[in-house]
Formats: C-alpha cells, sequence, structure tokens
C-alpha cells in the first residue's frame, strides 16, 4: 500500500530535495507551499505523515499542527530554521511528533519519517483498510477487494465515506450527485443506497456501512 507523505515547504528547493529522497525511499509525496491551504488538504486526503515547516506564508506550521490536531492523529514532523526554537516549540505541546532544524540532511529527514511511522501505532489492518476511494480511478476498495459499481453508486459511496457519521438529506445527496437539473424523485437515491447495500454485501456480508437515519437521510459509519 503506497504511503502519501505530504510536504508543506514554501520554498521549492527543499521541497523537491525532500520530494526527492522520500520518493527514492518508496514514498509518494504531495506539495503545499500555501500555509491556508494545508488544512483542508489534510482533511480531504489524509496523509499518512506532515513534513510541515514552521515558517509558511498564509498560516504559519503552529497554526496548522494545532488546526489539524483537532480532527486528527496523522504524525507531524515539525521542520524549524532554528535549533532554540525546538525547546519553545516542545513547551507549547502541539502535538507535533518530532523536530528537524534547517539545515537538516535529506537522509535524515527520511531516517526519521520512518521512525515516526513506525512509532505511530498503525490503526488495526481492518480499520485501515476498511474502504479505500479512488475519486481519479472510480475505484472503491473495501477489505482489500474491488467492489463493481456503476459511477452513480460510487458518488454515493464516495460522499458518504468521506465524512464518517455525517447524515447526508437525500436533497443533499442529489444535489452532490447531480449537477444537471433533471428532475429526480428523491426515491432514485433510496434505490441507489439499496444496490450499494447490496453489492457492498457481497463482499463483505456482515459490515453494515451504509445507515439509514429516519426522516433524516443517510450516512457512513463502521460501528
Ligand atoms: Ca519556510
Amino acid at each position: 500500500m503506497e504511503t502519501k507523505i505530504l510536504i508543506v515547504e514554501d520554498e521549492p528547493g527543499l521541497a523537491k530535495l525532500h520530494r526527492d529522497y522520500l520518493q527514492q525511499s518508496g514514498f509518494v509525496t504531495e506539495w503545499l507551499a500555501e500555509g491556508l491551504e494545508v488544512v483542508s488538504w489534510v482533511k480531504e486526503h489524509s496523509p499518512a505523515l506532515i513534513l510541515l515547516d514552521l515558517m509558511l506564508p498564509g498560516k504559519d506550521g503552529l497554526e496548522i499542527c494545532e488546526e489539524i490536531r483537532t480532527f486528527s492523529d496523522v504524525p507531524i514532523i515539525m521542520i524549524t530554521a532554528r535549533v532554540e526554537e525546538v525547546d519553545r516549540l516542545l513547551g507549547l505541546e502541539l502535538g507535533a511528533d518530532d523536530y528537524i532544524c534547517k539545515p537538516f540532511s535529506p537522509r535524515e529527514v527520511v531516517a526519521r519519517v520512518k521512525t515516526v511511522l513506525r512509532r505511530s501505532s498503525p490503526p488495526p489492518q481492518e480499520e485501515q483498510q476498511l474502504l479505500t476511494v479512488d475519486e481519479e480511478s472510480y475505484q472503491a476498495i473495501l477489505q482489500g477487494e474491488k467492489l463493481d459499481l456503476t459511477a452513480v453508486e460510487f458518488k454515493l459511496l464516495s460522499v458518504l465515506a468521506k465524512k464518517p457519521g455525517r447524515i447526508y438529506s437525500r436533497d443533499q445527496l442529489m444535489d452532490l450527485l447531480y449537477n444537471d437539473q433533471r428532475i429526480i424523485c428523491d426515491r432514485t437515491i433510496d434505490s441507489h443506497i439499496k444496490k450499494l447495500r447490496k453489492k457492498i454485501a457481497v463482499t463483505a456480508p456482515k459490515l453494515e456501512v451504509i445507515h439509514s437515519i429516519y426522516g433524516a437521510g443517510y450516512k457512513y459509519e463502521k460501528l
């Protein structure tokens, strides 16, 4: 399984250095240079680890780290320009997993990434690989098996699974699923949900992840 590392660094040269070394070690990388983009990107893509530069345009690493900790335990390695800064950062108890000072050796960064990943206890296998949704290839992998979904079923699953526990009304789902102005009876959603559930049941008969909330709509959640 690929391990995606998010590099947050506003100096392109450094970002490229991180990227090259991490990719050589088999990691998949993404790069963001702008502080304001980071939190929403992390929410959407759930990287395996974040290399977070402290000084960034838009929003600094401290704020970003704090915000990410409100919704995620993703390992964060904070990168600072000064050794003295580390003590201060440790004192702030931001929840970063490690600190690296510039200048650093790229090899050291890779070594730290590996250590932090190893240390951050991975969730149980089942939990981790329950469902993977790839919006580019329109593929959904449930417990290691590809689900054979129509485009609409795929979108439905993808929307619901992106925010586990969040309840979507039929109207919201229709808006998210159909961009055009077709008039669609809201039972359409029910029928797609029904088919989706059946397909999930083929792969994982005991797994119930799509739940109906009476009078409200649907949600995705592993209970
Ligand atoms: Ca910087």
